[in-house]
């Protein structure tokens, strides 16, 4: 990142160490240009970033408590739109939205196009105002260097030549519709890659130097909170996996911003802000999602977009973050609240939701197996508890590059008088079979596919 800068400021700094003082005096290019922020490579135009952000920005405006408090949101949007009114490559297009989610978390994402979404928790846990604004710039960094439709773009072009692709986002509607149909917005909108994080911050760091803040604010935040809350900050930090060396990174990108000054730290504002968040009433307790329990009306809640990793033994896969896990011996169960369905008869059953599991095909314990016969052999072992079970149709496809297989079932749901579908996948590791098995009863499992589609793309198998 640096030695850009000095090899164009000039052949001869190496000279002496009175002549590099020189040539560090005004005129000397500190900042933005001998910093460089450029963002990745990205399919998308910049207007697509801002129609993006609006269509998922208005789903969750639906989706999520916010704060509506006139003065809390003047406060947030005025420091916001300071803050990005300094960013580097700003565009005029970026619509610059700053709202507060009222979640006593400690979060704070961004989506494409400007549109930035704070929780209440997160200004709470500030200790001044320059913290809350590395927080703001951190994800104003994440416009700017659009990492959202960048991480959409990899994606993409890992599934489509880019001859497809530009066809695609050539098309007018909805952007949100023909990627979520793809199965690839949601997963990936918000996830951020721990590159991005480096940049984010880089570019956070650069923008409360340029607004008068002690640029180290906001990596000192994250440091904190994450030590002081840890259960506060799961969500913020599967969002935005630590850079390696946060600290030190930032403590190194300073001297390039140029001459230390007096910085600001805090504001009557913000403690104004925070005395205003305290004295309304406390945020609900967590994200509301209708509890439905089996035997009372109505399917779950349907899957949020929004995705946390679920770290397994061997692998690790993101699941919508209104689900629930379950662990027991042999399987894991990512299920929605009301997914099990309780059942005189046979127990308890899983109606909603994945399974994933490792089956040790008995055609192993002859060595040479494959994964055709050892799927058989998991379905032949399925059928013993569910013997309505039926293939409908099977086929090979890849797992983050390893042979799989496809098997599309029909059963019977645990609900009463529904049928059940199930995708069924399953791959080879190591000595044992890998199985996610996706249920959903048959009415509805066109409104799960997305979310189902996004897990399987987030699979890590080691
Ligand atoms: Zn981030």
């Amino acid at each position: 990142m640096n030695g850009g800068r000095w090899r164009r400021s000039g052949k001869r700094l190496v000279a002496s160490m009175t002549l590099a003082l020189l040539f560090l005096v005004p005129g000397m290019a500190w900042g933005e240009g001998s910093l460089k922020f450029k963002p990745a490579f990205n399919l998308f135009k910049m207007q697509q970033d801002v129609q993006l952000g609006k269509e998922n920005a208005e789903q969750i405006d639906k989706e999520l408590p916010l704060v509506t408090d006139p003065q809390v949101l003047r406060y947030i949007n005025d420091l916001g739109r300071r803050l990005a009114s300094l960013a580097p490559n700003n565009n005029s297009e970026y619509v610059w939205t700053f709202k507060v989610i009222n979640s006593s978390d400690i979060n704070a994402f961004a989506l494409p196009g400007g549109y930035i979404y704070v929780n209440r928790g997160a200004i709470m846990a500030a200790e001044n105002e320059a913290q809350i604004a590395g927080v703001i710039a951190h994800e104003s960094g994440h416009v700017v260097m659009r990492h959202g439709t960048h991480e959409v773009s990899q994606a993409l072009l890992a599934q489509a030549p880019l001859a497809i692709l530009e066809g695609i986002l050539g098309r007018p509607g909805s952007l949100a519709a023909q990627l979520a149909a793809m199965g690839l917005l949601n997963s990936i909108l918000l996830k951020n890659s721990r590159s991005a994080e480096s940049q984010a911050d880089e570019v956070g760091t650069y923008i409360l130097y340029q607004a008068g803040y002690d640029p180290h604010a906001m990596a000192q935040f994250f440091e904190i909170v994450e030590k002081k809350y840890p259960q506060k900050t799961i969500q913020f930090f599967a969002d935005h996996p630590v850079p390696e060396n946060r600290i030190k990174a930032v403590d190194s990108e300073i001297p390039l911003l140029g001459p230390a000054k007096e910085w600001k730290t805090d504001s009557p504002e913000f403690e104004a802000t925070k005395e205003r968040l305290l004295s309304l009433p406390a945020p609900p307790r967590a994200t509301p999602a209708p509890p439905a329990s089996a035997g009372s009306s109505g399917p779950p809640p349907l899957p949020s977009s929004r995705l946390i990793k679920f770290e397994g033994k061997g692998f690790s896969i993101d699941y919508p973050d209104n689900w629930q896990v379950q662990q027991n011996e042999d399987a894991i169960a990512l299920i929605p609240l009301g997914g099990i369905v309780e059942d005189a008869e046979s127990g308890s059953a899983q109606a909603y939701g994945t399974s994933i599991s490792r089956f040790q095909p008995p055609s192993s314990r002859q060595g040479n197996w494959g994964l055709v016969d050892a799927t058989q052999e998991l379905l032949d072992t399925m059928r013993l508890s569910n013997p309505n079970l039926r293939v409908i149709k099977q086929g090979g496809m890849k797992l983050e590059g390893r042979a799989a297989l496809s098997t599309w079932l029909e059963t019977d749901s645990p609900l009463q008088g529904q049928k059940e579908r199930d995708l069924l996948v399953t791959t080879r590791q190591g000595d044992s079979l890998f199985s996610l098995i996706f249920i959903a009863p048959e009415s509805l499992f066109d409104a799960y596919k997305p979310t189902f589609d996004a897990m399987l793309q987030s699979l890590e198998l080691q």
